[in-house]
C-alpha cells in the first residue's frame, strides 16, 4: 500500500500533459481497441510513487504487456525513462532500496526477448 506522501496528483497531470503518447511507440503497434493511455508506475506496489523517474505514459496494449511481463515490462520501461533523461538510479535507490544495475544483473538470466536483453545490457552500461 502506498502511503499518501507518495501521492502527488499535480504531478501525474502535468506528466500526462506533457507525454500525451504512448511512449512505447517504437517497440508497439498501438492498435488495441479500445485504445486509451495510461500512466504507468515502473516501480508498483509500495514503491507506487508519484515522480518524474517512475511514470512511464503507455497505451492500454502495451501496458498490459508492461504489467503481465513484469521484469521484461520494467526493463523496458527503465530504458524509455533513459531514453528521455529521467533513468534516475540514484532516486529509484533512494525511494524504494531497489538499485537498478542490482536488480538488472540478478534479473539478465530471466529475460527471454533478445530486444529487451539488449536494452538490459544498454541500462547496465548507463546506470552508477
Ligand atoms: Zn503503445
Amino acid at each position: 500500500m502506498a502511503s499518501r506522501k507518495h501521492r502527488h496528483p499535480e504531478i501525474l497531470k502535468a506528466f500526462a500533459e506533457q507525454y500525451d503518447f504512448c511512449e512505447a511507440q517504437s517497440w508497439w503497434t498501438c492498435e488495441e481497441w479500445p485504445w486509451r493511455l495510461e500512466i504507468h508506475h515502473v516501480m508498483g506496489g509500495r514503491n507506487r510513487i508519484d515522480a518524474p523517474w517512475n511514470l512511464v505514459r503507455l497505451c492500454s496494449g502495451a501496458h498490459r504487456w508492461v504489467t503481465e511481463h513484469p521484469i521484461e515490462g520494467r526493463v523496458l520501461c527503465w530504458w524509455i525513462l533513459h531514453q528521455r533523461g529521467a533513468f534516475d538510479c540514484a532516486a529509484i535507490a533512494k525511494a524504494t532500496g531497489i538499485h537498478p544495475a542490482g536488480w538488472i544483473g540478478s534479473k539478465q538470466s530471466d529475460i527471454r526477448l533478445p530486444w529487451v536483453a539488449d536494452l538490459a545490457g544498454v541500462l547496465l552500461e548507463v546506470s552508477e
